[in-house]
């Protein structure tokens, strides 16, 4: 608590005779984490945080659930996935609207307890949904190996794993986002270390702190923030040096350039970002259901006010969206930043994010 007390002083200090200043959390982790210590409440009136676009359920664009719903409706298969994507809404339905019109849909914990699913269903074809960033693609990257090393013939991924630092990149050439510092996730950093973010300084001058998700591990990074902006050199801060190492998780990094290369790939609400996400290397096409075999759907275009595309930019809060909190609801949400426990619209109407009330 000692420590807490010295952070907010010292962002106070750093802070004080500043002009308005806004640091993005990247990651939906951060963002609850933020809320949940009441760390909005105790900074200076002149730093702002902006939640930016890393929550992953949010990101996966809707074309991607109208396959997954599609798959999980056809006899032969069984769509596996984490609970969180159930009420991600695509542009016809949902995967739990999906399951109470009798979809074969199972709800795991990790991608490799699919290898076991599959076993035990040989007649069926096992689809996993591979949505993430680089946190949890490695593991996926794992299940695949896994699956090819036992001979596992039925089981599939359907990929949409995103990369953080293309993200960042677009972010800082769109002309509406204004961000004077970004916190980086620390378990992003985990795995891909912490010189992948050095762009961030070197090429951009922009601040930027990898924080752990303590109340004191983001404080500091905050300062760290601060520092740089109080005349300190411009540089990747790593404030959460007891896991992220410069080069990162080399183990990691070698399965999932194993499994995967990179790829130009769509952002729900954002659009196409170059080299952004992972798709599978031809080695393991046989593992791709988009591959084997492919689903070709007609986009139905919804009219929507929803706008998760700026709040993901951190362009506007949730409650400039008209339908927060009254349209839009975590029980009846219309985006996907309403629907994830990491997404932006969830925390704001969980945590009351600038004094909402509902
Ligand atoms: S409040 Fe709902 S409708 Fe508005 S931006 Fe957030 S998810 Fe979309």
């Amino acid at each position: 608590m000692a420590d807490t007390v010295k952070l907010v002083k010292k962002i106070s200090r750093l802070a004080e005779g500043k002009k308005k200043l806004r640091f993005m959390e990247v990651c939906g982790t951060h963002t609850v984490a933020i809320f949940r210590s009441g760390i909005r409440q105790i900074l200076s009136e002149n730093v702002e945080l902006v939640s930016g676009p890393g929550c992953p359920v949010c990101v996966t664009n809707d074309d991607y659930i109208d396959k997954a719903v599609e798959y999980s409706s056809r006899k032969d298969f069984i769509v596996v996935t984490f609970g969180d994507m159930l009420k991600v809404p695509g542009s016809r339905s949902s995967l739990s609207a999906a399951i109470a019109e009798g979809a074969n849909v199972r709800i795991v914990y990790s991608p490799l307890d699919c290898l076991k699913l599959a076993k035990e269903n040989p007649r069926k074809k096992l689809i996993f949904l591979a949505v993430g960033f680089e946190t949890t693609a490695p593991t996926q990257a794992a299940t695949v190996l896994a699956a090819k090393a036992q001979g596992i013939k039925n089981l599939f991924m359907l990929s949409a794993q995103k990369l953080v630092p293309p993200a960042l990149k677009f972010l800082l050439g769109d002309a509406k986002v204004k961000v004077d510092g970004f916190l980086l996730p620390g378990h992003v950093a985990v795995v891909i270390g912490a010189n992948a973010f050095n762009f961030l300084a070197e090429e951009f001058q922009m601040p930027s702190a990898i924080g752990g998700f303590e109340a004191e591990e983001i404080l500091t990074a905050l300062a760290s923030l601060l520092e740089q902006i109080d005349g300190g050199k411009i540089s990747v801060a790593n404030d959460y040096r007891s896991v992220v190492k410069a080069e990162g998780n080399l183990s990691a990094k070698k399965i999932l350039a194993q499994v995967y290369e990179v790829a130009d790939v769509e952002w729900r609400g954002i659009g196409k970002i170059p080299a952004s996400g992972l798709k599978m290397r031809d080695e393991f096409a046989d593992f791709d259901i988009e591959r084997v075999e492919p689903v070709e759907l007609e986009r139905v275009e919804k009219k929507s006010a929803c706008r998760c595309g700026e709040v993901l930019r951190g362009v506007i809060n949730p409650t400039e969206c008209p339908l927060f909190g009254k349209a839009c609801q975590p029980f009846h949400a219309i985006g996907p930043c309403m629907v994830s426990v990491e997404g932006v619209c969830a925390a704001w109407f969980k945590y009351g994010g600038n004094n909402f009330k509902w």
